[in-house]
């Protein structure tokens, strides 16, 4: 038996390559397409998915996912710009429904191993800064993929302490030293044409840098991730719990 897709966002930037890759993917059957307009209700009570794959905007998601975990429909979330109050929310409806989601902030296995591999780096490194590229057209900042790297990175330290600025430091022009993120690792996001995704990870220590970096380059990295999501649908159905990230699903 295929495994029951509807993609939500399906005519965005992003939806239109999972309705590509699902319909190319073996044991995948896509029964529905959503986008701004339709009713995602409607379509799940006409259809009965197993699994939505969510690609929209931040406004959007979280009415998708309520509307998807209500009918015990499994969201697989890779829209970004979900806070850490709306995945508490999440969580509990997952919970109160008997439904497993994904949220994954990137669906990319290079961008999951570079947010590893900072992880691991924390506790030698904890002196760390992340740069994001993306898009012109990307509406969130900073990614989602930073604000997990810097979690990880927070998390991964494990009790090493980053160096502090010293007294009298200033920002002559407001936000140089970019947003503070968990742990306050500072995150640098830029919008410019031409950039798919990519982020750097510099960590620094005494007369040494380590750099890690991942580039897509192309929306097709983060086909696989989904596809492979899309299959654990057993695992996350029934499961009542919230994944955070495609590595606790590798
Ligand atoms: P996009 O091209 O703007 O696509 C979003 C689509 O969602 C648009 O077609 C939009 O329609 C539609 N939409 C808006 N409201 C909706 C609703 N209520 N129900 C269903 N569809 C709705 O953006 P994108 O570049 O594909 O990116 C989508 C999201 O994925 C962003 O949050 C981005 O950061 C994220 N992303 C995640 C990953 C990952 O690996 N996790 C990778 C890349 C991107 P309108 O244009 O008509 O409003």
């Amino acid at each position: 038996m295929a495994i029951t897709v509807v993609v939500s966002g399906a005519k965005g930037r992003m939806g239109q390559e999972v309705v590509k890759a699902v319909n190319a993917a073996e044991g995948l059957e896509l029964v529905g397409q959503v986008d701004a307009g339709d009713d995602l209700a409607a379509t799940i009570a006409a259809v009965k998915p197993q699994v939505m794959v969510d690609f929209t905007v931040p406004e959007a998601t979280m009415g998708n996912i309520r509307t998807a975990l209500a009918n015990k429909v499994v969201p697989i979330v890779g829209t970004t710009g979900i806070s850490a109050a709306d995945r508490d929310e999440i969580g509990g409806l997952c919970s109160a429904n008997s439904t497993g989601c994904l949220i994954a902030p990137n669906f990319a296995l290079g961008a999951v191993l570079m947010m590893r591999f900072a992880h691991d780096a924390a506790k030698y490194f904890p002196d760390a800064e992340v740069i994001e590229f993306h898009h012109e057209k990307k509406l969130d900042a900073p990614s989602g993929t930073a604000t997990l790297t810097a979690e990880m990175i927070a998390e991964g330290r494990a009790g090493a302490t980053p160096t502090e600025l010293p007294a009298g430091a200033f920002e002559k022009v407001p936000g140089s030293r970019g947003g503070k993120a968990a742990g306050d690792v500072p995150v640098h996001s830029v919008r410019l044409a031409g950039f798919v995704a990519s982020q750097m990870v510099i960590f620094g220590g005494p007369g040494q840098t380590l750099t890690i970096r991942h580039d897509s380059i192309d929306r097709a990295s983060f086909m696989p991730g989904v596809v492979h999501a899309v299959r654990q649908v057993d695992r996350l159905a029934g499961s009542g719990e919230l994944v955070y990230g495609l590595e606790n699903l590798l």
